[in-house]
C-alpha cells in the first residue's frame, strides 16, 4: 500500500532542499507576514521570475499597513508598473487600510478574516496562512493540483484532491512543502513536458511515463 509520506513527501522535501528556489526574496524565514501577504498579492498570476525584481524595492519602501497607507496610491502603482497588473497596487493599499481599521495593523490569523482583505481569495488566504503562520495545510494552484493529480490519480478539480493536498502537508514544514511542490511541479512535473525518466518519484507516480 502506498504511503504518501515515504512514497511523495519526503522525495520531494529533499528534492526541494538541493534543487528549490530558495532565493526568492519572499521565501526569506524573516520576513514578516505584511511583506508575506504583499508577495501573494503581487504573485497572483503573475511568474516569480517577473515579481523577483519588484518585490525588494516596494518592501522596502512600504513595508507595513502604516507605510502604505501614508503613501500615495499612484506612488505605488508606479513601482509594481513593471508587472503590468497596476490593479494590484489597489489591492495592497485597500487591504492596508483594512488591516489598520479592523485588525490593529496585523495580518489575521483566520482564514475567514484574509478572505474579507481586498484582492485575497482561498488560494492566498491559504499561502499566508502556511508561510506566516506556519499552518499545516496546502494552497492548491494550476501546478499543485496537475502534480498531485498525476501522482496519486485522482480528479483534478475534485474535493478529494484538496482534502488530500492538506492531509499531505507534513507538521512543522507546510512552508517548506509548499514550496516544494511549486517548484517541483514547474521544473520537472510540467504541464507539456514533464521529466518522468529522471523523476524521482517516478517509482510510485501513478502517471509516469502517460501524463497528459
Ligand atoms: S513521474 Fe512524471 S508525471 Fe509522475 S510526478 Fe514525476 S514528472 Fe510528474
Amino acid at each position: 500500500m502506498l504511503n504518501p509520506q515515504r512514497s511523495f513527501v519526503r522525495p520531494l522535501l529533499a528534492w526541494h532542499e538541493a534543487n528549490g528556489r530558495h532565493q526568492l526574496p519572499w521565501r526569506d524565514p524573516d520576513r514578516s507576514a505584511f511583506e508575506i501577504l504583499v508577495a501573494e498579492i503581487l504573485l497572483q498570476r503573475t511568474t516569480a521570475a517577473s515579481v523577483a525584481g519588484a518585490y525588494l524595492p516596494v518592501i522596502a519602501r512600504y513595508p507595513s499597513p502604516e507605510a502604505v497607507v501614508a503613501a500615495h496610491p499612484e506612488a505605488i502603482e508606479r513601482r509594481i508598473a513593471p508587472l503590468g497588473l497596476a490593479k494590484r497596487a489597489e489591492f495592497i493599499c485597500r487591504s492596508a487600510e483594512r488591516l489598520l481599521a479592523r485588525h490593529s495593523g496585523d495580518v489575521p490569523h483566520r482564514y475567514e478574516d484574509l478572505l474579507g482583505l481586498h484582492g485575497v481569495g482561498a488560494y492566498t488566504a491559504r499561502s499566508v496562512l502556511i508561510h506566516a503562520f506556519d499552518e499545516d495545510i496546502a494552497a492548491v494552484d494550476t501546478n499543485v493540483r496537475r502534480l498531485i493529480s498525476r501522482f496519486f490519480d485522482v480528479p483534478p478539480d475534485s474535493r478529494a484532491l484538496a482534502r488530500l493536498a492538506d492531509a499531505l502537508a507534513p507538521s512543522q514544514r507546510g512552508s517548506e512543502f509548499q514550496h516544494a511542490m511549486l517548484d517541483f511541479a514547474a521544473d520537472v512535473c510540467t504541464a507539456s513536458t514533464p521529466k518522468c525518466e529522471t523523476c524521482r518519484l517516478m517509482e510510485h507516480c501513478q502517471s509516469s511515463g502517460h501524463a497528459d
